[in-house]
């Protein structure tokens, strides 16, 4: 999503693709459209020449031991999300020097799901929403929960009303977890440059580039940093 305009695009329930969110793009840049799925979505990435590859390249050895493992869905936060499994979610948000933002939400999706079953992050304003005069955001977590609250639109009102990044992250995701029983994290950023990665899972992996370097962190609290070279 372009926080300068409010376009938009994605994709849901693609097959071969690579790189989604480069199909998501061309749903912006090329369609008059917001959201193409499964089959549409695949003719639109053949008709703009979108090379496929083997299904089988897009799935780690990790992700099959999991899948055969955990046979049910997890329907809340006790289960997927606690477990010792990385999921495979990958969310960005960016800022350039005119203060213009942007975000980009991409996953394999919850394990165990129904065929069919779209979770949030193809979804604006539930796994992700940019607005150059708020911020941008992108989510993860328990796709239903995330939903049914529409974190990533829930956290740019606390920004507006004046909330740190951190503080509007912490309250929306508390939210869902009082009023869903979901465990979620979110990454923000605003068209200052200001930052945050929130989470109420066990973990998350995150890292941020500004000015003052490279941090990341995947335990609650842990804030590492260094120091990137010229
Ligand atoms: N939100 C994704 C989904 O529900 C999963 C994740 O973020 O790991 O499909």
């Amino acid at each position: 999503m372009d926080g300068r305009t409010l376009a938009c695009g994605a994709v849901s329930s693609v097959k071969k693709i690579a790189n989604p969110v480069s199909l998501a793009r061309a749903v912006m840049e090329k369609t008059v459209h917001v959201l193409l799925t499964s089959k549409g979505a695949n003719l639109f990435a053949e008709s703009i020449g979108m090379a496929t590859v083997p299904s089988d390249t897009l799935v780690s050895e990790n992700e099959w031991k999991a899948w055969r493992k955990n046979k049910t869905y997890a329907t809340g936060v006790t289960e997927d999300f606690n477990c010792q499994w990385a999921h495979d979610t990958v969310g960005a948000v960016a800022v350039d020097s005119s203060g213009n933002v942007a975000c980009a939400t991409s996953t394999g999706g919850m394990r165990n799901k129904m065929v069919g079953r779209v979770g949030d992050s193809p979804i604006v304003g539930a796994g992700g929403y940019a607005d150059n005069l708020i911020g941008a955001v992108s989510c993860t977590g328990h796709g239903e929960s995330i939903l049914k609250v529409t974190l990533a639109r829930r956290i740019l009102p606390h920004i507006e009303r004046g909330k740190s990044l951190a503080d509007a992250s912490q309250l929306s995701l508390q939210y869902m977890g009082d009023r869903v029983h979901g465990a979620g994290g979110a990454i923000v950023v605003s068209p200052s440059g200001q930052w945050a990665a929130t989470f109420t899972t066990v973990r998350m992996a995150w890292a941020a580039v500004d000015h003052d370097g490279l941090w990341y962190g995947l335990e609650p609290n842990e804030r590492l940093k260094e120091q990137l070279s010229k």
